[in-house]
């Protein structure tokens, strides 16, 4: 006999969105489940290094965010959505300061840089671990809540029923578990990891990245919008070999490293959108300005020499780590990189609570689409999972509970 378990929300994923969504709606007195694939740790959110925007500065606002992102999408997002996301990142910092997030400070106030595509200094960071710090206090927090984890049992399908919804989850010992819940969240992530192994290239993505979730909700009948749009991170690791496919932090050019062709020369604006950064490296390389790595890889330089040694070791102490355990110093010459595979722009259409286009279905975090149109700003998304997994995990937990 299969397992059955009943909740009023299931909550799929534990990356930032799927915790933030689980915490809320526990937090709103729901009884919640997490189920997710591998261990609650393994996400694609705890490695993101860079940082997490929130109009906190005195020369910033959150209209001007919106504008940036407005504009750095082409004018293809959901201009609802993204309001809401600039409008509640103050609100959605300090409720991560609540729950122990210690972001870096400088000077009495936060350490604020500008990231690609930014009319100001905006982004927030915990060191170069921000996704790191964030996941680890997110999980703390719900670890200390009445919430239930049912780790290492992916999502196989999921059915409609009379009161809600049966998800069908497998165990680790190949058991098929039936979890009842009046309403669900899906926060399973992107899915590039598998997108670059069908491509043959490399990808910053943790291996859970897979996708199937998606599909599950797009085989019921789900919308979606943009799932084409998949955007390249500018500087990929392109040498040494361990650093194959990691995803140099933009923090660095936030701190002055600049992009450079064979010659020497600066080809684009460094701190451009992400999508017109890896454009124009993909283009210089094209043109024959590019280099070659020891192993035969296209790419470029970026001169991180130029970054101040005071900022390298506040603000990327993990990178310059890395770099120099395979015997490469950023900060005496400069690395080679080139665009790898990222993130997915696009996702599950939802609306301003998170709803997709099923009743008591949720969709939070890089799953769900709009919110970034065909190009996502870095530091958004983890702004994304917080402002949109406390708004799913809210509405879930209120619909469950009417
Ligand atoms: C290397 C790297 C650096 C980044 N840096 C930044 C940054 O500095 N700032 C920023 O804003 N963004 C950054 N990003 C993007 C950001 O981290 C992610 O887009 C975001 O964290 C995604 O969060 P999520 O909760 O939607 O998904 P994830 O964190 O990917 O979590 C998805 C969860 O779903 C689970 N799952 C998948 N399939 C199933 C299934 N079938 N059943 C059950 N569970 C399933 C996974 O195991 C995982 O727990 C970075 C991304 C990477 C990879």
């Amino acid at each position: 006999m299969p397992t059955a378990l009943s909740f009023d929300v299931l909550v799929i994923g534990s990356g930032a969105s799927g915790l933030a969504a689980a915490l809320s709606a526990e937090r709103a007195g729901a009884s919640v489940a997490v189920a997710t694939k591998g261990s609650l740790q393994s996400c694609n959110s705890s490695k993101a290094q860079g940082g997490i925007q929130a109009a906190l500065g005195e020369d910033d606002s959150p209209e001007q965010h919106a504008e940036d992102v407005w504009k750095s999408s082409h004018e293809t997002a959901n201009r609802e959505l993204v309001e809401i996301l600039t409008s509640e990142a103050p609100a959605a910092i300090h409720w991560l300061e609540g729950l122990g997030v210690q972001f870096t400070r400088d000077n009495g106030g936060y350490r604020l840089a500008r990231c690609g595509g930014a009319s100001r200094k905006r982004l927030l960071q915990v060191g170069d671990r921000t996704g790191h710090a964030i996941t680890v206090a997110l999980r703390e927090a719900f670890e200390v809540g009445g919430g239930t984890e049912l780790a290492h049992q992916p999502l196989r399908s999921l059915e409609q029923t009379q009161t809600g919804w049966r998800a069908t989850l497998e165990n680790k010992a190949g058991e098929t578990v039936h979890v009842d819940a009046a309403t669900v969240v899906l926060a399973a992530g992107g899915r590039c990891y598998r997108e670059a192994q069908e491509r043959g290239e490399l990808s910053t993505n943790h291996p859970g990245a897979t996708g199937e979730v998606t599909q599950i909700a797009l085989d019921l009948g789900a919308e979606a919008r943009d799932l084409d749009a998949l955007q390249y991170h500018p500087n990929g690791g392109a040498w040494p070999a361990n650093m194959l496919g990691y995803s140099i932090p933009e923090t660095t050019r936030a701190y002055g490293a600049v992009l450079l062709n064979a010659d020497g020369e600066e080809f684009t604006d460094s701190l451009g959108p992400r999508d017109a950064v890896a454009q124009a490296i993909v283009d210089e390389v094209e043109r024959g300005k590019g280099v070659e790595t020891p192993d035969g890889r296209p790419a470029v330089y970026l001169d991180t020499t130029r970054i101040a040694e005071a900022d390298a070791e506040v603000s990327l102490p993990y990178m310059l780590r890395r770099y120099r355990a395979g015997g490469i110093d950023p900060l005496a010459e400069p690395i080679l990189t080139y665009p790898v595979l990222h993130y997915q722009n696009g996702g599950l259409v939802i609306d301003a609570n998170a709803e997709t286009t099923f009743e008591g279905l949720y969709a939070c975090g890089e799953i769900a689409g709009g919110t970034h149109g065909r190009n996502r700003m870095m530091g958004n998304s983890l702004l994304e999972c917080c402002v949109f997994g406390r708004r799913a995990g809210r509405a879930a937990a209120e619909k469950a509970r009417a």
